[in-house]
């Protein structure tokens, strides 16, 4: 998966291919069944956007270093409130000691604590990754399952986290509405809630199901690197002709929200 898995060839942790190798094509398919109604040209727009933010990064992807589901499961609760990068400074040595669920069940919290202190909010992160794979370990033989209901009944486990682990672990289609996705897709007006909740199911309504996964990347690798939360680059953005808070931003100052 994503950095190191990128490049990973063989098998994961018991006998399961590295998280990478599960992820769903580039930008292709068709509209989604079931998506919610949303007006044709909305979805044309977005489509636009999207074909055009892939060509600007090709190489988008998820950003998280993990071998397993179960690692990624991990990686991304340490990462809330946290960067990506590091995270990944922490999880080689954590997950050499913890390699799998059963493992980090069994943990001391002080343990866990002192391992993960870097990534803030470490005290609570402890408590959620013992306590996650304890369930895991007892209710579903120590792996994790490739199921959104069943991930979300996890104590600690959002969608966002099950939308994570879904798509980028089990190949199944799903928008992971992080604080980057939120950012851009609002600047973009593809997305108008406030509620990451209701921003994904927006999403979906707007974006056919085989592009969910890949929207959240390139929607992800832009707010990174040009969209960026303080200060966006919107003089090099290659959307800035279809984006409403650029707009917004030609007709007034003041007049553009974040
Ligand atoms: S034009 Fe500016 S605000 Fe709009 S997507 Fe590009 S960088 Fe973001």
């Amino acid at each position: 998966m994503a950095v190191k898995g990128k490049k990973a060839a063989g098998r994961g942790p018991r006998g399961r291919p590295p998280v990478t190798m599960l992820q769903p094509p580039a930008l292709r398919g068709k509209r989604a069944a079931g998506a919610a109604p949303v007006d044709r040209a909305g979805r044309v727009r977005a489509r636009k956007i999207l074909g055009i933010l892939e060509k600007a990064h090709r190489d988008a992807r998820i950003y998280l270093n993990a071998r397993s589901p179960w690692q990624l499961l991990i990686a991304t609760i340490l990462a809330a409130q946290c960067t990506d990068e590091r995270v990944n400074e922490v999880t080689p040595l954590f997950f050499a000691r913890y390699p799998d669920a059963a493992h980090l069940a069994g943990a001391r919290p002080a343990d866990v604590e002192g391992m993960i202190r870097s990534t803030g909010f470490f005290r609570q992160k402890a408590r959620t990754v013992i306590e996650c794979s304890q369930v895991l370990t007892e209710s579903h033989g120590g792996d994790v399952p490739a199921d959104v209901d069943a991930l979300t009944s996890i104590g600690g486990v959002g969608r966002k986290t099950a939308n994570v682990v879904l798509s980028n672990a089990f190949g199944q289609p799903a928008i992971a509405v992080d604080t980057h996705v939120q950012r851009v897709a609002g600047r973009l007006g593809m997305a108008t809630a406030k509620d990451p909740d209701k921003i994904e199911r927006q999403l979906c309504g707007l974006i056919p199901r085989e592009l969910w996964t890949r929207a959240t990347h390139v929607l992800g690798t832009h707010g990174r690197r040009i969209c960026i939360a303080k200060k966006p680059d919107c003089e090099h953005c290659p959307v800035s002709r279809l984006c409403d808070y650029h707009r917004s931003l030609a007709s007034g100052p003041g007049a553009a929200a974040s």
